[in-house]
């Protein structure tokens, strides 16, 4: 979509999905809508030319959507290589709505076909992670993402967000995005010893090396960078229970671990231009 339209739509969205615009008569299975009558027929129909109309409630059961996840991994255009330029450039702040994709690609990409195994502590499966029932709002899900944010806690969001970035043309990265992702790398690797992820946020904000983003859209990068392995994490280092805002596997990171620069030059081939 042209840059100018983009924020066109994301302000439209921006004001349909602001939390004092609620509207309780628009329940869909528990789930609360949003109210529409700010929007004129003009911004109504650009949002529906855009597959972007507010209130667009769906129900799926695990099996319905690992089935949707395993078909699209077969039918889209996207790829390891087009995912991580997405990134790339959501980092350098160009872009943020593609910093999810290189996150749900990688849930996608390690999906096999299996029945749903309800977990002990949780209505979600055991080997995928997914909800026995999911209900949610596509648009809604899709609108963090165009704010900039990415999220590890909810995959069922991956599909819609999977869905609409297949028809996003594969972008260019220039020498400067790719510059910004280096010194970012660098940067955690200069790590202190015990540094915590909290404390690498902070540090990353005080180095301003990421634009157009807040505490939360950090976190969602540094956790894409610790999903995808560019930053190593073990699963027995407890998360900080302070700081419950940072989940795993991020919460395994500690400063001496560093950054994998070996799974780093995999995921980011740019790297080495
Ligand atoms: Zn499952």
């Amino acid at each position: 979509m042209p840059y100018k339209k983009l924020s066109k739509t994301l302000q439209l969205l921006k004001t349909v999905y602001s939390y004092d615009n609620t509207d309780y008569s628009k329940k869909y299975f528990g789930e609360i809508g949003y109210k529409t009558d700010c929007l004129s027929p003009d911004d109504a129909d650009l949002l529906r030319q855009h597959n972007l109309q507010p209130n667009n409630f769906q129900t799926l059961s695990h099996d319905e959507l690992l089935g949707a996840f395993l078909k699209l991994r077969e039918s889209t255009s996207l790829t390891w290589q087009s995912c991580s330029r997405f990134f790339i450039k959501g980092l350098s702040g160009d872009l943020p709505r593609y910093r999810q994709t290189l996150m749900s690609f990688h849930f996608m990409s390690g999906l096999e076909a299996h029945a749903f195994a309800p977990s002990q502590r949780h209505l979600n499966c055991d080997v995928c992670g997914l909800p026995k029932q999911s209900v949610f709002d596509r648009t809604h899900a899709l609108y963090t993402y165009y704010l900039g944010h990415s999220w590890n806690e909810t995959p069922t969001n991956f599909l819609p967000e999977l869905e609409e970035a297949s028809t996003f043309e594969p972008p260019e990265v220039t020498k400067e995005q790719i510059a910004r992702l280096s010194a970012l790398l660098r940067a955690i690797n200069d790590a202190s010893e015990d540094e915590t992820p909290g404390q690498l946020e902070k540090r990353i904000a005080s180095l301003k090396l990421l634009p157009k983003a807040d505490k939360y859209k950090r976190y969602g990068m540094l956790q894409t960078l610790a999903v995808t392995g560019v930053l190593p994490s073990d699963p027995e280092t407890d998360g900080q229970p302070a700081r419950s805002d940072i989940v795993h596997p991020l919460a395994g990171w500690r400063g001496r671990m560093g950054v994998d620069y070996e799974v780093a030059s995999k995921v980011f081939p740019n790297l080495a231009d």
